[in-house]
């Protein structure tokens, strides 16, 4: 691939990562060759740069699975598979090449040593030759049943937290483990043509012979990057005040529209609730995955195993996220809760707002405040004590429910405790003013208590932090 220079002069800083990629259904590999443009956007000088490395999570004999012990069968449902990513090169612009490592626990980090200390406000090309393996998985990345999902399938750059260090956390089961900087893309994907795909940004160029079909993609501002490719799609697209919506059902569903138009329901009520979704495009994905819905930017998948009951409510929640994680970040490794909670939240006031799908939003709650209590009570019996923190890494949580009760149920309750205490219409100016002020950015639990502080004129931190750190039984 050429190198072109960064050229960020008259944009706004941010890392760019230029793709072009290629996938070999035959081999169910994804052969890529990435060039990222990286800002030092810190105030240290760096000598080398960090980046995730998530397929490796998928390679055999880790010491961790990627999916809960009981979701194994569901998840492999050829039998156990594995897939990886191999670095071919790294160089830099001048074609340099680049002296490099693969580090981490599950070798889930590329480091790459800089030939020059890249000061604060610099920047540096970077050219990544990689290949991806995938493994037969119904999973965010894998050869799926019916869809083929590249989830987390490219080195992405590791958050620089100041005082801190690079972010390198490891892939884990529960939970979404990524954290990472908006930037800009460029992305070109050839793939057999018999297949249609779903993606973030919006395709600007496509060009298709007998056998293969080439698609051009810009994604501009977005965390991260993620197509899914099926032979099964069939779409159903609304535009609603500038943006696409498109809903991707398998061939034959007979709900695609009654789908999309949830979904343009859901993006007009959050829009309403907290600000303007600032993308062209959102795109809701039916694909092969376990656990009910993954957000991505401009795309969410929607598990094809969710019971059709909770369809709706997995829809509605994912899209949510675009809001809570995708424009405003958090690191997800070690504050699930804020992007969950408020994202669960989320679904239950839009569900407040449409009283058409028959859900009564205080019963919501109080059946969040039953399971919970549920909870309690079993893992008090079987354990001897319960661990309610909230805010821990991932790691943390000994079983799924746990991460799940925690984060999603107690991120609910405790948001809800909030509104209750302030009122809804001071809570409603804060996470419109949590959602400005961090737009783009990543924001921590104390940027959340201090928004709310602020608008509520009252000193919440200790109240808030009771919630996330104290090991409440109720
Ligand atoms: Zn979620």
């Amino acid at each position: 691939m050429a190198l072109s220079g960064c050229g960020m002069a008259e944009k706004e800083a941010r890392n760019h990562y230029v793709m072009s990629l290629a996938f070999d259904e035959e081999a169910m590999t994804l052969t890529g060759q990435q060039t990222v443009c990286y800002v030092n956007l810190s105030e240290n000088a760096f000598d080398s740069l960090y980046f995730h490395l998530y397929p490796n999570a998928f390679a055999s004999g880790r010491e961790r699975s990627v999916v809960a012990s009981n979701k194994m069968d569901e998840a492999y449902y050829d039998g156990l598979s594995s897939g990886w990513i191999d670095i071919l090169s790294v160089c830099f612009e001048n074609d340099n090449k680049a002296q490099y490592e693969i580090s981490g626990e599950q070798e889930n980090i590329l480091v790459v040593n800089l030939q020059e200390t890249l000061y604060p406000d610099e920047e540096v090309a970077i050219n990544i030759d990689f290949s991806v393996k995938l493994a037969n998985i119904n999973h965010r990345l894998g050869n799926g049943e019916n869809t083929i999902n590249f989830g987390n399938f490219y080195p992405i750059a590791c958050v620089y937290e100041e005082g801190v260090g690079f972010s390198q956390n490891p892939y884990h089961a529960n939970g979404d483990p990524f954290y990472s900087d908006c930037s800009d893309y460029d992305v070109t994907i050839k793939y057999a043509d018999r297949f249609s795909i779903a993606t973030s940004g919006n395709v600007t160029k496509e060009r298709a012979d007998e056998e293969n079909r080439c698609v051009a993609i810009e994604a501009e501002n977005v965390r991260d990057f993620c197509f899914v490719l099926s032979e099964k799609f069939e779409k159903a697209s609304v535009i609603q005040e500038g943006v696409t919506i498109n809903y991707y059902g398998y061939k034959g569903d007979t709900d695609l529209e009654e789908n999309v138009n949830v979904a343009a329901q859901a993006v007009q009520t959050f829009v309403e609730l907290f600000g303007e979704y600032p993308y062209k495009q959102i795109s809701i994905v039916k694909a092969s995955f376990l656990n009910g819905g993954m957000e991505y930017p401009n795309l969410v998948l929607i598990s094809d195993k969710v019971a059709a009951a909770d369809y709706i409510y997995v829809i509605v929640h994912e899209i949510a996220h675009q809001w809570w994680y995708s424009v405003v970040g958090n690191d997800q490794y070690n504050h699930a809760w804020l992007d969950e909670g408020l994202a669960e939240y989320s679904t239950l006031l839009f569900f407040k707002q449409h009283t058409e799908y028959g859900e009564d939003f205080n019963q919501m709650i109080i059946s969040a405040e039953n399971s919970y209590k549920l909870f309690v009570k079993i893992y008090t019996k079987v354990n001897g004590s319960v661990d309610g923190v909230m805010d821990k890494p991932l790691c943390q949580f000994e079983t799924e429910p746990e991460y799940v009760q925690c984060t999603y149920t107690k991120g609910v309750l405790l948001l809800d405790s909030i509104r209750q205490t302030i009122g809804d219409k001071k809570f409603h100016r804060a996470l419109t003013k949590y959602y400005n002020e961090f737009a783009f950015k990543n924001a921590t639990p104390a940027d959340f208590i201090s928004v709310f502080i602020s608008v509520s004129g009252t000193d919440m931190e200790g109240y808030i932090n009771s919630w996330l750190y104290d090991k409440i039984v109720w």
